[in-house]
Order: C-alpha cells, then sequence, then structure tokens
C-alpha cells in the first residue's frame, strides 16, 4: 500500500491555504539549521547573534521569573511597562504622543505581530504587494491568510564588479504603480532590509506613501533592523511621513535590538483602527506573549538612552561588517555592502562546484544557491542562506546568485570564518 502523506491523503486534506508551492517544503531555516551541519561548522546562515544579550537585560529577566506575576499572564495588549518604555523610546522617533492603551502592541515576536495583521486585515484574493527579494515568512503569512503575494522587483546595479552599496539596489516606481490593481489591500515595506540591507532613502518612501494615500492601501513597515544602520545613513520610518500615520503599522523587535532572537517579543505601532483588530487577531493567535521576557525588554529599553547601548551596538555591529566586507574584497567577487541590518550578499555565480557532489535530498532540485551554499557550508565550513527563497518560485533564477552572510556573531567568529572563506578562492573560476 502506498505511503498516506499529507500530499495524497484523501482522509485528511489540508487546507488551500497551505498549497502554495513552497508551504510544505523545509524551508532554509531548517534545512541551514546548525543541527544538519558538521558540528564545527561556523553558522553564518539564520540571523541571530553568538553572543548574550547584554547582562543588565539579561538580569532584569532573572529578576522578572522572581517576581510572581511576571509568571503569569500579561495583558494580551503586553505588558503596561513595557508598552510605557516603548513610548519612551519611540515617541521621539515616530513624532507621536503614542497612545499605551491604543497605539501600541506587544506581540510573540516581530513574525507573529504581521501575521495577526494579515489575519486582522485581509479578505480572500487580497492582493498585498513586497518587494522581492523578501523576507522569506511574508509569503506564507499572507497566503496563510488568503491574501495574494504580487511581486515589485528590487533591481540590483548591472554587471557589478566587487563591492556596491545595498543603495544601489533599486525601486522602479512605475513597476510599483503598475502592480497595484483594484484588489490591492497592503504594500509590505521592509527598511532596514533582510536580506539586501537596504535602507530605504526618504525619496523612495515618499513614493511609496504617495501611491500608499491614492489607492487607499494599508502600508506594514518591517523595520525590526532599526537599530542598525550604519555610516550615519538616516533611518526614516513611513509612518512619520505627512498622512502616513492614518495607514501604517510599524513593526519592531527585542530580538535584533537585544541580541535575544529567541525570546519572541515584538512590537506593532499604529492608529487604533489598526491595532484593535490586531489586537483581536492576536488574542486568538497566542492570547499574550510571555510574560518576564517582556520585563526584560521593558528594562532594556528604559535604560538605551543613558548607556548610549544602541550606539555602541551600532559600532560594533560596523566593525563586523567590515571583517567580511575586508573577506568578500579579497575574493574579488560582487557582493552588497549593507547600510542597514546584518546581512551581506555574495554573488556565488562564479564558485564552482561538482555536479555529482553528495548534496542532501532537501537541496536537490532548488537553485544552484541551495547547492552552492550546501557546498561551501561542508567544504569551507561556513554556512551561509540561499537567497532564491526570498523570492517567488517564477523568479527564483534571479535570486539563486546570491548567498546570505549574517554577520551579527563575534569578531573571533568573523575572522576565524574569514580565514575559511579565503578557501573559497581555490573553487572560483
Ligand atoms: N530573521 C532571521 C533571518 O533572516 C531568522 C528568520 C527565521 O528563522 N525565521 O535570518
Amino acid at each position: 500500500m502506498a505511503t498516506v502523506t499529507a500530499e495524497n491523503s484523501n482522509l485528511v486534506k489540508f487546507s488551500d491555504r497551505l498549497k502554495h508551492g513552497r508551504a510544505l517544503a523545509e524551508d532554509v531555516w531548517s534545512i541551514y539549521n546548525a543541527a544538519n551541519l558538521p558540528a564545527d561548522c561556523i553558522n553564518l546562515g539564520q540571523g541571530y547573534m553568538n553572543f548574550a544579550p547584554p547582562e543588565w537585560v539579561t538580569n532584569a529577566a532573572k529578576e522578572a521569573l522572581g517576581v510572581v506575576a511576571a509568571n503569569h499572564y500579561s495583558h494580551p495588549k503586553g505588558r503596561i511597562r513595557l508598552r510605557q518604555a516603548l513610548k519612551k523610546v519611540y515617541d521621539p522617533q515616530l513624532k507621536r504622543n503614542l497612545d499605551v492603551e491604543k497605539e501600541i502592541l506587544v506581540t510573540s515576536g516581530a513574525n507573529e505581530g504581521q501575521y495577526a495583521v494579515f489575519t486582522a486585515f485581509l479578505e480572500p484574493g487580497d492582493e498585498v504587494i513586497m518587494f522581492e527579494p523578501f523576507f522569506d515568512q511574508y509569503l506564507a503569512s499572507v497566503t496563510f491568510n488568503g491574501g495574494i503575494p504580487v511581486y515589485v522587483p528590487l533591481h540590483p546595479p548591472a554587471n557589478a564588479t566587487g563591492q556596491f552599496s545595498s543603495e544601489e539596489w533599486k525601486i522602479n516606481p512605475d513597476e510599483l504603480r503598475s502592480a497595484i490593481t483594484p484588489r490591492t489591500k497592503m504594500i509590505i515595506v521592509n527598511t532596514p532590509h533582510n536580506p539586501v540591507g537596504k535602507v530605504f532613502t526618504r525619496a523612495e518612501l515618499e513614493i511609496i506613501a504617495a501611491l500608499a494615500k491614492e489607492h487607499n492601501l494599508l502600508v506594514m513597515s518591517d523595520e525590526v533592523y532599526d537599530t542598525l544602520v550604519f555610516d550615519g545613513k538616516e533611518h526614516v520610518r513611513i509612518a512619520t511621513l505627512p498622512g502616513m500615520w492614518d495607514r501604517t503599522v510599524t513593526v519592531g523587535s527585542a530580538g535584533k535590538s537585544f541580541a535575544a532572537t529567541g525570546w519572541r517579543v515584538g512590537w506593532l505601532f499604529g492608529p487604533e483602527y489598526i491595532i484593535k483588530p490586531t489586537l483581536a487577531a492576536t488574542t486568538r493567535i497566542v492570547f499574550c506573549s510571555n510574560s518576564p521576557l517582556q520585563e526584560a525588554a521593558a528594562a532594556g529599553l528604559e535604560q538605551v538612552q543613558e548607556r548610549k547601548f544602541f550606539e555602541t551596538q551600532t559600532a560594533e555591529y560596523a566593525e563586523r561588517r567590515a571583517v567580511l566586507t575586508s573577506c568578500f574584497d579579497s575574493l574579488g567577487l560582487p557582493y552588497t555592502n549593507p547600510e542597514g541590518s546584518y546581512f551581506i550578499l555574495l554573488d556565488v555565480s562564479r564558485v564552482k562546484f561538482p555536479d555529482d557532489y553528495p548534496f542532501p535530498p532537501s537541496v536537490l532540485g532548488r537553485g544552484r544557491d541551495f547547492k552552492a551554499c550546501w557546498f561551501i557550508a561542508i567544504e569551507i565550513g561556513v554556512s551561509s542562506i540561499p537567497v532564491s527563497e526570498f523570492y517567488c518560485i517564477e523568479h527564483a533564477n534571479i535570486g539563486e546568485v546570491y548567498a546570505r552572510f549574517a554577520f551579527c556573531k563575534d569578531l573571533d567568529t568573523l575572522m576565524h570564518a574569514s580565514e575559511r572563506l579565503e578557501k573559497l578562492k581555490q573553487y572560483i573560476v
């Protein structure tokens, strides 16, 4: 008898909402998970740090565990201490006097917050515009909620050699305009951008804002890397552009801000009529976020200004970025120098590997970049993420030129990784 699988079962059919191309495929985070790679492989793949959150933040977490109430449910809006701390930090940045009861929502990581926005606002068949490449989670989160993703390209510079700035990945305003239809409900903006590292300029955001206003669209602005912007580049929040607060939900994350990606504490800001339906959704998805780590995130935000924490942290990340960029300069391959976030895209199209290399089944049948990343992980000992995962199936060939390397690691690890990556030279043709 044939094995019953999720795909062929007549008895228990899974929902059509899970039938977009990759929904049941193993995702890159699982394939390139440290657990699947040799133990001594240096992980520059999935974007998480190999260093601890600041001690004064983890101490606050430990302290919270000692407080009975902090071990129990929070209000679904989030703990009041965290909402007040968010107000303190974000009021000046959003140029608002945020209402902690109506305009701030704590979520179980930024992903869950965004999922809740889709649940709250999408009708079946609503179109959601995203710039491609896009953080892979958007695709599934949109389609699981009945939405239809519509892709607008971010164009890399033609014929790049060596280093080029993430700024050179450009949107074409005409392509954005022509992607809008009567079914368009929402545009997702991601700045600083994962995986490109692009920090959208004010002029680019003004173009997006004008179209959102003209066509009455909701904007979801994923700004989880907002504390990681380099070289004095201005991080513009689209919610602060004229008339845009009214139609924007801004997304943030403790994971990126405090090196605590596993804490799953994120937040949303927006007008009451965006936050209230989203609160209804998040209340049914998770009820509330974990309490002790909300207290710790609050303690973190309360102290960032006096400790100049984000300024120091950004400078440390700039140093980390420099270790990898000098390694890539020496390899002589084209790569994007990111203005924000902690990712570098390296063009691996000239890295050659044998066709009959023993690739695992999860990698076969995917883009060339899946093989290149696997080969580099095994032969060189440094893992990365294949970028075609950040493209829809139809456009995957555009992304398969790149491997994404994360530099949210301590300097020693990055230097060690660079030494290993030097050995890539023997495979470059
Ligand atoms: N945001 C992180 C990255 O891009 C991790 C995403 C995830 O594991 N879902 O690496």
